[in-house]
């Protein structure tokens, strides 16, 4: 049987339960093997941002997805040494699995950009995509939301929207609790990221 293989981009500044839930969630909706979640060094969407070192940002993906089943980190993103386009991420696994049936998974805000990105159409045809749903992007917005472009990639059937849970927590509202000297809600984290980031004094 043809693998399954999802792509999870991102900064994961820090990672939390709405990177991982939505994300087990559609594993198992889609039959994915395993989802490789890949932090970026330099992120090519968030120019100027200010992050956390990209090695503490890797390290905290390691400590949430340890026991995590189906979930992997891969360095792929980390070592390339330049803004790290998905194209370039999609090419490169589609070379090392040839067989293997690609998926990128992406929240819906992220989705809703897919037109600003690097060769976005070559992107569609090398990967089907996984648009996770949050609270603040539905899928009864799509209409609203879409360009019309995007529109008709959504119906061409290359584009799968997630009926997951939508999980509430952005890595924005952790970072300000975090710096403002709160905890993050219960749930929002894992304990041990909350560990390391306290340990390391990231925030
Ligand atoms: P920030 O608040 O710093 O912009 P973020 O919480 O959106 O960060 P990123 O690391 O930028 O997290 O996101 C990586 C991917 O995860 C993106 O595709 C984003 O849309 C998706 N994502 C982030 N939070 C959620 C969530 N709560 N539910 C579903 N997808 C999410």
């Amino acid at each position: 049987m043809t693998r399954k293989i999802g792509l999870f981009g991102g900064c994961f500044d820090p990672i939390h339960y709405g990177h991982i839930r939505p994300v087990q969630e559609a594993r198992q909706l889609l039959g994915l093997d395993r989802v490789l979640f890949l932090p970026t060094a330099v992120p090519p969407h968030k120019p100027g941002r200010l992050l956390a070192p990209a090695l503490a940002r890797y390290a905290m993906v390691e400590l949430a997805l340890l026991e995590e089943e189906g979930l992997f980190v891969s360095t792929f993103e980390l070592t390339v040494g330049r803004p790290a386009f998905t194209i370039d991420t999609l090419e490169h696994f589609r070379a090392a699995e040839p067989q293997a049936s690609l998926y990128l998974l992406v929240g819906g805000d992220s989705f809703s950009d897919l037109t600003t990105w690097r060769r976005w159409r070559e992107i569609v045809e090398l990967a089907r995509l996984a648009v996770l749903v949050r609270p603040s992007w539905r899928s009864e917005d799509i209409h609203q939301s879409l360009p019309p472009e995007l529109i008709e990639v959504v119906t061409s059937k290359r584009v799968e929207i997630v009926s997951n849970q939508p999980v509430g927590v952005s890595s924005t509202e952790v970072r300000k609790l975090l710096v403002a000297g709160e905890a993050p809600p219960g749930g929002a984290i894992p304990a041990l990221v909350l560990e390391y980031i306290r340990k390391y004094s990231l925030y």
